[in-house]
């Protein structure tokens, strides 16, 4: 593991330009960490150029905003790719045009990839995961204030703002360190608690309307025309996923989102494993939270009865 480490480090001080990638349909730890790389990386060579690939997400602009990436620049480029645990899944398909393709990521290695691999399931997140590289070799990064302002956000989206099961000593230690920076985290707290008036309707709507099976899963069909009605968009609606949460009755809760060419299925889970059926419908994540991409409203059926026999 040192080993690893020590030469995704020496790749990236061999690059003049380095190429940072996430996933698609991004989450705070996709474009924190994407943020937090790009950042760092930018203040500890100023000489390097280096650029954070994909489409811009409305709704996280607040953490950062995706730069325009000729094609050329990815002829000589290191690419690497955070939190990401399929090829299928990263944002901008021209990840693999770099000269050399690095992963970094927690999800469980479904799909190794790239030319080195760093992937450990047992962190918190992937912006853990570059906070603890970046400590463990302070002569070549310097992290700054706006980079651990986005780190931050990373860990605190993928450990439910730090309550969830995967904080660990490690986590609190990687919080402790970025805190030093200064950057003000009630702003971002405040960001994140920010909702239009539409996301706040259809947040009550959804705990009048949500059905729960009699073996407690719970669901609710975001379409598209329900979506328009209150003036959300998908990502702000899949945002919504843990207000299902809270519910004693509830152990499993899914969202099925609709989007113009499939359903966003969203699963989480109290303490029954649920990413095999993930897996089982094309998708894949976590045990506890996980997701895949459907085709037809008569698949989601399908999603609620395979969860049926989970519990
Ligand atoms: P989400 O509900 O989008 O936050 O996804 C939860 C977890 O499931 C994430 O860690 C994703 O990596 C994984 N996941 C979601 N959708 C897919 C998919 N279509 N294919 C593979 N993994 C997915």
């Amino acid at each position: 593991m040192e080993n690893i480490k020590q030469t995704i480090v020496e790749a990236i001080q061999n690059y003049h330009t380095i190429i940072i990638h996430r996933h698609i349909h991004p989450d705070l730890d996709a474009i924190g960490s994407q943020a937090g790389m790009q950042r760092t990386l930018k203040h500890s060579f100023p000489d390097k150029t280096v650029y954070a690939a994909g489409n811009d997400e409305k709704s996280l602009l607040f953490i950062n905003k995706m730069d325009v990436i000729p094609d050329e620049a990815y002829k000589e480029a290191l690419v690497i790719v955070c939190d990401t645990a399929e090829t299928s899944r990263i944002c901008d398909q021209r990840f693999s045009k770099g000269a050399m393709l690095i992963k970094i990521d927690h999800h469980p290695n479904h799909e190794p990839y790239g030319d080195l691999l760093w992937v450990d399931p047992s962190y918190s997140s992937a912006s853990e995961m570059l906070v603890d590289l970046f400590l463990e070799y302070p002569e070549v990064f310097r992290i700054n204030k706006e980079a651990a302002g986005a780190l931050y956000t990373g860990i605190i989206g993928d450990t439910g703002r730090m309550l969830n099961g995967k904080v660990s000593p490690r986590t609190l230690r990687a919080v402790k360190a970025l805190r030093k920076f200064r950057f003000q985290p009630e702003r971002i707290h405040n960001e994140l608690n920010k909702k239009s008036s539409g996301v706040a309707r259809l947040r009550e709507a959804i705990l009048r309307t949500f059905k729960v099976t009699e073996h407690g899963v719970a669901y609710i069909f975001l379409t598209e025309e329900k979506l328009s009605a209150y003036g959300v968009d998908q990502a702000e609606a899949a945002n919504l996923v843990n207000v299902l949460s809270s519910m004693a009755r509830v152990r499993i809760w899914v969202f099925f989102v609709e989007y113009p060419n499939e359903i966003r299925v969203r699963i989480r889970s109290r303490n029954i494993p649920i990413d095999d059926i993930a897996r089982r419908f094309g998708g894949g994540g976590h045990a506890f939270a996980a997701g895949a991409s459907i085709g037809s409203w008569k698949k989601a059926d399908e999603v609620i009865e395979a969860l049926n026999r989970k519990t």
